[in-house]
Formats: structure tokens, sequence, C-alpha cells
């Protein structure tokens, strides 16, 4: 049989037949690396296969007894638990404090009376006590081991049967079978699947660390994102305090739930209150602030949108989003200037999300758009509004999904009105002056008495 070699790209897993200098699925240059190929093992031509059982599908199965690690911020994450014989992928920068959330994880659970094993392939087992130590958690009863070879992994785990293990991470570990060098496409994807098989047929939960890397000489943890049942990233700026850890692939529950933590001194704390801590520094009410009350996962959570709107020297102005999706806010400034006749050409414009949280709704283009035009106008919007709704291309307002909750949750935390689309179905206002507008122009006239 001819072998073929095949070129991988080590940031997001496409394959390619030729080489190239730029992934043309995830834009990145010199992330393409050559790759021997996988074994697909002895061929079995003319031997038979023995038949499996098979069932109906009137057959009940009973839902996954979960185990809980106490730390509500993550089991709400895990979609209420941690599911035996399951594996699950924590992404995230280098540094960003995946080791210590995931050692305060193993903390928790082994409280909880699980035998849990923590593997480290990037430090010395001293190193990871010495950080244990520095969490306060040297009296749980947490197993640590620091190799990197799988093999020897499985063996111990094999014999010592825990109910979770960590690999810490995925990126240093290789197998003797595969003619790579760890870090590479081949071998992480082999290592994974490696646990992944033992996870599901020994019964044991195991959670991968993968780094998320910039350069190709490191293959990043979406290489391995498709063999794993729960996919976590661990998301913050270094600047910020805190960090959030977003499902965003899970077979056992909710996908998009955020757990919110802050990073303290003594480890990761959990914030059960996302919306007071990411408005908690909000200045004077200023000129390009709007109030978007947004859903994450099944949780309402408040968040400041601020933009900047200066007149630019550059031919074509900055469009700097921070925390946003730039083609969606590029497609807001284009209805704002084609449907309100507000143009934005010749100023640099500045958006950013308050506190380092990322958004993704289309249900804050209102709080976007009514950012931008308040930084625009220099007008400021209320202080006590809120705002939520779905721009279409037309300039119309189109209602958004859970209005009752965002509602609640901005009543909660003291505002006292809200910028709503007409037709949002809600029950009660929950004590708020709720104003509903049917599109953009009608917005801009109320708030800022123009277009
Ligand atoms: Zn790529």
């Amino acid at each position: 049989m001819k072998q073929t070699t095949s070129f991988t790209c080590t940031v997001c897993g496409t394959a390619y037949r030729k080489w190239a200098g730029k992934c043309d699925a995830c834009g990145g240059w010199n992330t393409i690396v050559e790759e021997a190929p996988l074994s697909t093992g002895p061929r079995s031509l003319g031997a038979k296969g023995r038949p499996i059982p098979l069932s109906d599908l009137a057959t009940e199965e009973a839902p996954p007894v979960r185990a809980s690690s106490g730390l509500e911020e993550l089991d709400r994450v895990l979609g209420g638990g941690l599911v035996p014989a399951s594996a699950i992928l924590v992404g995230g920068d280098p540094g960003i404090g995946k080791s210590t959330l995931l050692l305060q994880a193993a903390a928790s659970f082994a409280r909880k009376g699980l035998k849990c094993i923590y593997i480290s392939g990037e430090e010395a087992s001293t190193q990871v006590r010495m950080r244990a130590q520095r969490l306060g958690l040297t009296d749980a009863r947490v197993a640590l081991g620091a190799e990197t070879n799988l093999r020897d992994i499985l063996t111990t785990l094999d014999a010592e049967r825990p109910a979770l293990a960590i690999i810490d991470s995925i990126q240093t570990m290789w197998l003797d079978s595969v003619e790579a060098a760890p870090g590479s496409v081949s071998q992480v994807r082999a290592a994974a699947h490696e646990l992944v098989t033992f996870a599901k047929r020994r019964g044991v939960a195991i959670v991968l660390v993968g780094h998320v890397t910039k350069d190709g000489q490191i293959a990043g943890p979406r290489v391995v994102e498709h063999m794993v049942d729960t996919v976590l990233y661990f998301e913050g700026e270094r600047g910020h305090q805190f960090r959030i850890l977003r499902a965003v692939k899970n077979r056992f529950g909710p996908a998009d739930e955020i757990g919110v933590f802050e990073m303290t001194g003594g480890g990761l704390a959990e914030v059960p209150n996302p919306s007071a801590l990411f408005l908690a520094n909000r200045d004077q009410p200023a000129p390009g602030s709007a109030v978007f009350a947004g859903i994450e996962g099944t949780r309402p959570v408040l968040t400041e949108i601020q933009a900047l709107v200066a007149p630019s020297t550059l031919a074509s102005p900055r469009r700097t989003v921070v925390g946003l999706d730039p083609g969606r806010v590029s497609t807001i400034l284009a209805v704002l200037e084609a449907r309100c006749g507000i143009p934005f050409a010749g100023l640099d414009v500045f958006l950013n999300v308050a506190g380092g949280l990322r958004v993704s709704e289309p249900a804050a283009d209102l709080a976007v758009a009514g950012a931008l035009l308040s930084a625009r106008e220099d007008v400021a919007i209320p202080p006590d509004m809120v705002l939520f709704g779905e721009i279409s291309l037309s300039g119309a307002l189109r209602p958004v999904g859970q209005t009752e909750n965002r509602l609640k949750e901005a009543s909660k935390l003291g505002f006292s009105q809200a910028t709503v689309p007409s037709h949002s179905k809600f029950e009660g206002a929950a004590g708020l002056t709720v104003r509903q507008m049917a599109d953009l122009t009608a917005f801009v006239g109320e708030m800022f008495g123009a277009g």
C-alpha cells in the first residue's frame, strides 16, 4: 500500500494535500506542517467480525449520574456536574490559569469523595504541590503524577481506576507508536484518541488541558475538539482579574453556558452574580456607554458596551472592536448610515465590552448602536436604562428571546427603564418602564432627537 504524507494546519486541524503558506480555513500563516499518516491498523480482509447487539428506539436510557464538585460555576458549565466516562477538553491561552482551575476542581471533587489523579506533563510534582499549598488544597486527596509517556500513564490509570483523571497538557503527551514529536498534530490526535477510548472503556472521566497556540509549532486544542464530549474554553484578559469558563460543545448539557471566576491571591473564586461584577466599576453617566441585558447560556448577564468616536486622520478610519463580532459592528454602522442617514465615514470607531467579556448574541445590536450614537452625538444614555434587540438590514428592530429574564435581571440590579423592540414577548415588566421601538429610526429620534 502506498503511504502518502498529508499536510495539516496545527491551529485548526484542516488537512491539505499540498503544503501552503497560509491556511484557507483559519487564515493562519505558516501553520501547515507535514504529517505522517495515522496507521489504519491491520487489514482484516477475509476475517469476519462478530455481530454487535442492537436495541430498539423504545429502550429507556437512564440519565447519567453526575458528580457535583461543589463549585457551582464549574458544575453549571459541565451541564450539572461531571458525567462518568466522559472526555472533557479545557482549552485556553498559556498562563490564563487553567492549571489553577483544574487543581482546584480536582480538590473539590476529591473532597466530595471522588478518586482523582492529576498528571502533569509540564511541571514536576513538587511544583504542583507548591501550587496546591498556595491555594490551600493540601487536605484534598488528589494523587499527583509527573509523566509524559502515555503508555505508562494509561497503565497507571488502569491499575488505579480513578473517577477523574486530569491530563495537563495534551500537547506534552507522547505515544511511542507514533513517529512524530510531542505537540505535533499526529501525536496530539493519537494521544487524545487513546485517552478518550480509555475513558469510554474504563468509565473514567478524563479532562484534557490544551494550550491555545498562535504559531504552527504546536498543535492547538481545536484539532481534538471533535473527539471529546465536552469542550470548555477558559478566557480572560491578562489585565483583568476575572476569568470565564465557556462551554462551546457539550453532549451532556447546554452549550454556551458560562462560569465566572475571579483570580485572587488564594486562587480562583466563584462569582455568583456576574452582572454586579461587570457593572461594578461603572463611571458617571458618560456619552458612549450603553448597558446591554444579555443572556449567557441559561442566565442573564448585564454588561456595559463602551464606544469612542473621534475624527480620523486616516484614509480608511480605524474600526477597533474588542469583545464583539467586528462583522456585526460593520453591519450596524452600515445600517445607521443607510437607514438613518448617520454616517461614520471619516471617524475612528473604538468599541469594547467592559470587563473583558465576549458578547456574541445578535441581541446586543441595539446596545451597540446606542453606544455608537451616544458617542457620536455626545449625548449620554440614561444610566438607569438597559437596551437589547436585534437590528435587521432594513433597520427594523427584531424581538429576541428571554425578554422577561433580561428585564428581571435589570430590575434586580436597580435599573428602572428598558428599551426593547416592538412585539417583544413578556408578561411582567418587573417594575421597569419599558419602551418598545419598531425600528432604528424611531430609536434615534427618541433617544437623540435626530434621524
Ligand atoms: Zn488553519
